[in-house]
């Protein structure tokens, strides 16, 4: 349930809502707008549906809310989240670039790569220390060598890290060294790592499953929120269709679906949502044009030795292009690269 303060309330008001909520072993949560405040309510469920605050002075209306997702749910929240990692704002005026390789190879790579994308623009280092591939034959990743060389290369050039966690039991590992911890696609629905998320103080960016519908992506986020971090980040990459051309099929609508439904910012990975380099630009473009608040692209020095999705890496060149070419479009959605 929403509880709409009324513009005239006081203070008192609202600490009297808030005492009666509390009262009833309610979990409150606090969205203040211009000329409103608006109190989330969550809780048991038979609490609420009983609840009746309409008489109480300083209220205007209550909504109840049927979806499933509260926190996440832009009703909650009316207004934009931004998400702050360490002074780069997700979710403002500023389109955010996170750039890197699949994977984190050697320190030659992921410092030429670094260098690269830094003198474009990309504000977050990206790369993968566990690989979750599809085959176990093929590379898993440096683990916490991989970690390391993230941390010492982004700070070596002023950049945040955004690496993927694959397994709960290595939160403590990877908070240690990342900014920003990446749920992979796989991994959308595993719950205990969700609640393990939920209790961490990091920033958590949360791609979409393969297949995993909008409501079933907003739930998994509410799990992260629910747990007490309220610091979520959707990722677009892709999902599964019966179409072959691409790796995935990336679905830009989904973009405007979760401005509409969500308060929280959202990243769009056009390189594993098509697995094609020429397309990359592109699907950029439109992104940012379709409301993205940052944009996630896999840059190798030398895509063609990559160890992992080399087809979908940008050469440096390549990405120092797509950047020029980027800068024109956000200006035309009243925003800045
Ligand atoms: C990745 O970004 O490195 C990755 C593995 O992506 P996804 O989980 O979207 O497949
Ligand atoms: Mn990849």
């Amino acid at each position: 349930m929403i509880v709409v303060m009324s513009p005239n309330a006081t203070k008192k008001n609202l600490e009297n809502v808030l005492k009666k909520l509390e009262k009833l072993n309610l979990r409150t949560h606090l969205s203040e707008g211009e000329d409103r405040t608006i109190v989330g309510v969550i809780g048991d469920k038979k609490i609420i549906a009983n609840l009746e605050m309409e008489m109480m002075a300083g209220v205007e209306k209550t909504v109840r809310i049927t979806e499933k997702y509260k926190l996440v749910s832009r009703d909650f929240h009316p207004l934009d989240t931004i998400i702050d990692v360490d002074g780069v704002k997700i979710g403002g005026e500023k389109i955010v670039v996170m750039a890197g390789p699949c994977a984190v190879e050697s320190l030659e790579q992921l410092r030429e790569t670094a260098q690269a994308v830094k003198s474009c623009g990309a504000e977050i280092l990206r790369g993968g220390a566990f690989k979750p591939r599809t085959s176990p034959y093929d590379f898993q990743g440096l683990g916490e060598e991989g970690l390391k060389l993230l941390r010492k290369v982004a700070d070596e050039f002023g950049m945040k890290v955004v690496t993927e966690i694959v397994d709960r039991s290595d939160l403590e590992l990877v908070e240690n060294y990342a900014d920003i911890l990446q749920v992979g696609a796989r991994n959308m629905q595993n719950f205990q790592m969700l609640k393990a998320l939920g209790e961490s103080k990091k920033p958590v960016m949360l791609k979409r499953g393969l297949s995993a519908t909008i409501s079933e992506w907003l739930n998994a986020a509410e799990y992260i929120m629910s747990g007490g971090n309220e610091n979520v980040i959707f990722c677009e990459r892709g999902i599964r269709t019966y179409e072959t051309f691409t790796r995935n099929t990336l679905d830009l609508s989904a973009v405007a679906a979760i401005k509409e439904l969500s308060h929280l910012p959202i990243v769009v990975d056009p390189s594993h949502g098509t697995g094609r380099r020429t397309m990359i630009a592109p699907m950029s473009k439109a992104a940012i044009a379709a409301g993205a608040d940052a944009l996630m692209i896999e840059v190798h020095p030398h895509p063609e030795v990559a160890l992992s999705d080399g087809n979908q890496s940008l050469t440096p060149e390549s990405f120092k292009n797509l950047m020029n070419d980027l800068n024109g479009i956000a200006k035309a959605v009243g925003k800045t690269l």
